[in-house]
């Protein structure tokens, strides 16, 4: 069964990765990756110009998806230093019907939807499940109409 894990519309603006894109946006003719935002935020809040409440402010549910459906990172958190830095996909859509705001919780469930619909914007949030530091990483544009 499907974890249903909805945002109230698209995730927080928040932030990203950098780099460690490769195996996502190879395939992605078109997307936006938000590591400058990210690296903003990061350093506001070194400087003290943000505090650790304001960045570390993911919703429960947020955390949830990522504990149960999240994709590890590989890295640590840039808040916390700890290990528990998770990628949590939600794809949104017109055209996706009940899988429009939901996180992707399969492996293989992104190729399934880029071959049944025209297009969609996948978001992927990284979560620390730790301190709940969270950031749009990056949002792209998938479907049949972006597949080359
Ligand atoms: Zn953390």
């Amino acid at each position: 069964m499907h974890t249903e894990s909805r945002l109230a519309k698209t995730p927080a603006a928040s932030a990203a990765p950098e780099g460690k894109w490769a195996a996502y946006t190879a395939c992605v003719p078109r997307g936006t990756n938000y590591a400058l935002a990210r690296r903003a935020v990061l350093r506001d809040l070194k400087r003290g110009v943000r505090s650790r409440n304001d960045v570390c402010d993911a919703h429960p549910e947020l955390v949830r998806a990522a504990r149960n459906v999240g994709e590890r990172a590989g890295r640590k958190c840039p808040v916390c230093d700890g290990r528990d830095l998770y990628y949590v996909s939600y794809v949104y859509g017109d055209g996706l019907r009940q899988a429009n705001g939901r996180c992707l919780s399969h492996p293989g469930e992104l190729e399934k939807l880029r071959a049944k619909h025209d297009e969609f914007d996948r978001y992927v949030v990284e979560v620390c499940t730790d301190c709940r530091w969270n950031h749009l990483g990056a949002r792209e544009l998938h479907g049949r109409r972006h597949t080359a």
